[in-house]
């Protein structure tokens, strides 16, 4: 899991005001649209791969916000703004039919402060949501076909920005927004328990500006960001069932707006922010191949521990950028092999005993590798590798070096032996691995990353 460099996408070319707002109404497409300079609404689009140029909607329409985005379906998106009579209007797209008029959904009793926000927890609802001119939280849903009437959250928040919007499932949604204590609050909707009550996020260290953005790419994770007063990305995550701290992108970035945040599947995301050059700037988190590890110890190593030998594989593999990740961890007894001598070790061969040792593998993913740890091989103090009955895998005996096990697993993603003895895959005489690289070299990256048995998460 790794960010990659922030990228500009420049303008339009009569700039823009305020920050970008981003869509994805499905894994190919991302949409970028701004408030331009000319108050028209602006649109930048990926699509076929590649990022095409900005291009105005010449329908006569005149924004007084942001544009805020949504998607009920892999064909359809709409955009909500606020219009010049501080209404929220907005139109929408769909495949065959292209664009509709505007429409307004006028505006609650109290007026609205800022734009709208929008959320669609599934393809027959749309909620939009506004700070309202009394700082109140109100709500305007479509659902059963229509839309229904503005409706005051009567919860006693008082907002200090605009609220930001997101799902984690089809009966689930969340609304985020600045409180006056300058923290991150939330809270969420879910079907039969209703709403909950607010939570607070706090805010990172030296506070922020604005108000908070999120995202979530699957139904496990979401994400805060917002703009410090540092004017870096700030991130705030929730994952394995909790929320964890604030953390600062150090990674140069100055920030001249709120980020937008948008996904393009389960497991990508990717940040939007107006830089100080004025120009639209991204960057997307994206996958590492990774190795998934299952251990299956039949006799604990003799000079490193199997945590050493992990340790030592790791570190190789992530000076070419391989993950290894450990799937599980078991003890095996198995008294009727020849119990935890492999007394024929061969590499690539599917012996009797290496076919009984990989029957074990108890519910790992075909493609994932299993080490099995065992007490001696033949020739002695070797491992293998071998893939019987596509039982990917390999052993390593109780006297093994800290580097066999990745040696083995370096066969298992189809790595030859080499001469150097600087080299992971070196096939004779004494290791002199002097971790970094090159201890593995990039055409041997690229032959792991392409084996079956890399995945990417
Ligand atoms: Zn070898």
């Amino acid at each position: 899991m790794t960010w990659n460099s922030w990228f500009s996408h420049g303008a339009p070319t009569a700039g823009f005001t305020g920050g970008p707002s981003i869509v994805s109404r499905n894994n190919a497409v991302c949409n970028i649209y701004v408030r331009g300079g000319d108050n028209a609404l602006w649109q930048k689009a990926f699509f076929n791969g590649a990022w095409h140029p900005w291009g105005r909607h010449n329908d006569g329409a005149v924004l007084a916000s942001e544009p805020a985005l949504g998607s009920m379906g892999p064909n359809h998106e709409h955009i909500f703004v606020r219009g010049t009579d501080g209404a929220v209007w907005s139109k929408a797209w769909n495949g065959a039919g292209g664009w509709s008029g505007w429409f307004s959904h006028a505006a609650p009793v109290a007026g609205l402060t800022g734009g709208p926000a929008i959320v669609s927890r599934n393809n027959t609802v749309c909620n939009i949501y506004v700070r309202g001119g009394d700082n109140a939280l109100w709500q305007r849903a479509f659902f059963n076909g229509s839309w229904h009437p503005w409706g005051r959250h009567n919860d006693g928040a008082v907002l200090a920005s605009e609220p930001a919007l997101g799902s984690m499932g089809a009966n689930h949604e969340h609304v985020f927004v600045r409180g006056t204590d300058g923290a991150v609050w939330s809270k969420a909707w879910n079907g039969a328990g209703g709403w909950s009550g607010w939570f607070s996020h706090g805010a990172p260290a030296g506070g922020m500006i604005g108000g908070p953005t999120i995202v979530s790419r699957n139904s496990g994770v979401c994400n805060i960001y917002v703009r410090g007063t540092d004017n870096a990305l700030w991130q705030k995550a929730y994952f394995d069932g909790s929320w964890h701290a604030w953390g600062r992108h150090d990674d140069g970035a100055v920030l001249a707006s709120e980020p937008a945040l948008g996904s393009m599947g389960p497991s990508h995301e990717h940040v939007f922010v107006r830089g100080t050059d004025s120009a639209v700037w991204s960057k997307a988190w994206s996958l590492v191949p990774t190795v998934i590890l299952h251990l299956k110890v039949l006799t604990n190593p003799t000079s490193f521990t199997v945590d050493q030998m992990v340790a030592s594989m790791r570190d190789v593999y992530a000076s070419r950028g391989i993950n290894v990740a450990v799937g599980s961890r078991e003890t095996l007894d198995l008294p009727l092999l020849t119990d935890v001598d492999v007394s024929t070790c061969i590499m690539g061969t599917t012996t009797a005993e290496q076919n009984q040792l990989f029957a074990n593998r108890n519910g790992v993913g075909a493609n994932h590798v299993v080490a099995y740890f065992v007490r001696s091989t033949n020739p002695p103090g070797n491992g293998c590798a071998a893939h019987p009955a596509g039982r990917p895998g390999c052993v390593v005996s109780s006297t093994s070096s800290s580097w066999t096990l990745g040696h083995e697993i370096g066969h298992v993603l189809g790595l030859p032996h080499v001469s150097p003895s600087d080299r992971l895959m070196m096939g004779n005489g004494t290791w002199n691995i002097t971790n970094p690289p090159p201890d593995l070299i990039d055409t041997e990256r690229a032959t792991m990353d392409t084996s079956p048995l890399t995945v990417n998460i």
